[in-house]
């Protein structure tokens, strides 16, 4: 009698912010294409917003389209614990602490809801910061595989922390100020390359907890896939593969000419397109800070003066709360009328599609790490302004790599610097930084392809985990 294997079924549970769900969406569809069944578990919140924005019902299936296109993901949401109105943005401490106390509650009770009404389930795939999914996991005698979005080298740092604390540059009392060169797998790092957790006084948030939890939980994990590219970070994923199963398998990006459309954006998207076609090649700043760092009304201000300063055209997804605070609008009186045609000012984009744009000359980000993979690909420099979180690390990256210059740190952000880094980006230095940008990319696109790391790593995974299962 022939026996047929059944697909393996994994539940994939992403972390509630824009810069995780888009790499764990392109983490279902990879998977699916590859047999995989997928049930996607999003939050009611992230559904309900990105539903309205996009005229969808509010029960639609955002995965629907994938569905049509052969692959199996099925979708379903669960409370976060928060009522629907709640502003997560606005109170995020109440919002982070949610995702560490009840959020694994209500995944548990989906995954047991799934296992007695679904195909047989043997995986479940949780983004890094959903702490307790492990435990959850092992409860339902599944595997657990770790998804982790920022570098390798964040990970690594996070993994040796208790050296940063025996060398005296965490968690002490006159913590040291010199570069910290004992890292396995990380070259000398100065401590304002650190993650911004690592570098504030205070070490025990709710920020804090749960991204040392997240590294505890991930070195216990069956695997770790992550949106990572061997070869960019060689030292510290060689010396990662010996301490953790850790796959690279990215770069899981949204192309504009995607095979198969999910939508994922959490504001409604303004289209720039036209406006840019009537733009030379190369010749605009995009600026956006991505989907949740805050900025200081004084340093969007010195942005905006250095912006205007600097005579270049600039389109600037300027998110209604990038000020925390409740200013209507938050640009120098007069900006939006000085600068006029120069600009293009819009509450939020699609990313891709702007990158991919021949008229983008260059890239002033936060250094989110989706954005950095997605510049590359386009080959796009950048200019580095860290707010929050891994940003600071990625901003290393990126300079290390001579793909991108360094604004300045926020305490000392003023218009003259961001005018003068601005036409260094765009002018003097741009041909030297895209030869190098080209390059990684043509890096990402070998990754990608049938022999390329990515792709091996992938099958390895799935080599692995029929060994597991
Ligand atoms: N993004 C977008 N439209 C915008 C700004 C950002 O679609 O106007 C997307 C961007 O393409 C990326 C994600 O939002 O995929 C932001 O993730 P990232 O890791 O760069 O930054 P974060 O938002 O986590 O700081």
């Amino acid at each position: 009698m022939d026996c047929i294997q059944q697909k393996p079924h994994a539940i994939l549970v992403c972390f509630p912010l824009q810069g995780h769900l888009n790499p764990a969406v392109q983490l279902a569809i990879k998977l699916a294409s590859k047999g995989f069944t997928i049930t996607f578990i999003n939050t009611q919140s992230i559904h309900h917003q990105i539903t309205s924005n996009t005229q969808k019902d509010s029960d639609e299936d955002i995965f629907s389209d994938a569905r049509k296109s052969g692959l199996d993901i099925h979708y379903t949401t669960v409370s976060d614990g928060l009522p629907l109105e709640f502003d997560r943005s606005l109170n995020h401490d109440q919002f982070m602490a949610a995702m560490f106390h009840v959020f694994s509650a209500h995944i548990d009770e989906a995954i047991q809801r799934l296992m007695e009404s679904g195909p047989p389930v043997s995986c479940l795939i949780a983004d890094s910061f959903l702490v307790q999914l492990g435990r959850v996991a092992k409860k339902h005698g599944l595997l657990y595989a770790s998804f982790w979005t920022q570098p390798a080298t964040v990970f690594t740092i996070y993994y040796h922390l208790d050296l940063l604390r025996l060398n005296g540059h965490f968690d002490c009392i006159d913590r040291r100020e010199d570069a910290i060169d004992y890292i396995p797998g990380v070259q000398s790092i100065e401590p304002k390359d650190l993650t911004s957790y690592l570098q504030e006084e205070q070490t025990n948030t709710i920020c804090h907890q749960i991204t040392f939890k997240a590294i505890h939980d991930a070195k216990k994990a069956d695997f770790v896939l992550s949106n990572n590219i061997h070869e960019l970070e060689l030292q510290a994923m060689t010396d990662l593969r010996k301490k953790v199963p850790f796959y690279a398998i990215g770069p899981l990006l949204e192309f504009t000419k995607c095979r198969v459309a999910v939508a994922t954006s959490l504001w409604s998207k303004s289209d720039c397109t036209q406006w840019l076609d009537t733009k030379p090649t190369g010749s605009v700043l995009y600026i956006s800070f991505g989907s949740y760092a805050h900025v200081t009304k004084n340093e969007l201000q010195e942005i905006a003066d250095g912006v205007k300063l600097s005579q270049v055209t600039f389109v600037w997804v300027l998110r209604p709360d990038i000020v925390s605070s409740n200013d209507s609008d938050p640009l120098p009186k007069g900006f939006r009328e000085e600068t006029g045609d120069r600009g293009m000012i819009i509450p939020w984009c699609f990313q891709n599609q702007v990158l991919s744009h021949p008229a983008i000359g260059g890239f002033f980000t936060q250094c989110g790490w989706s954005s950095i993979l997605e510049s590359i690909w386009y080959a796009v420099p950048l200019m580095c302004f860290p707010l929050i979180a891994d940003q600071p690390t990625n901003r290393k990256l990126v300079v290390d790599w001579k793909i991108g210059i360094n604004l300045c740190d926020k305490s000392q952000i003023n218009k003259l610097e961001v005018s003068e880094k601005i036409n260094i980006l765009m002018k003097s230095g741009n041909h030297e930084l895209k030869n190098i940008i080209k390059e990684l990319r043509r890096t990402m696109e070998h990754a990608l392809s049938r022999e390329g790391s990515s792709e091996r790593n992938m099958d390895q995974f799935i080599n692995d985990f029929h060994q597991a299962i």
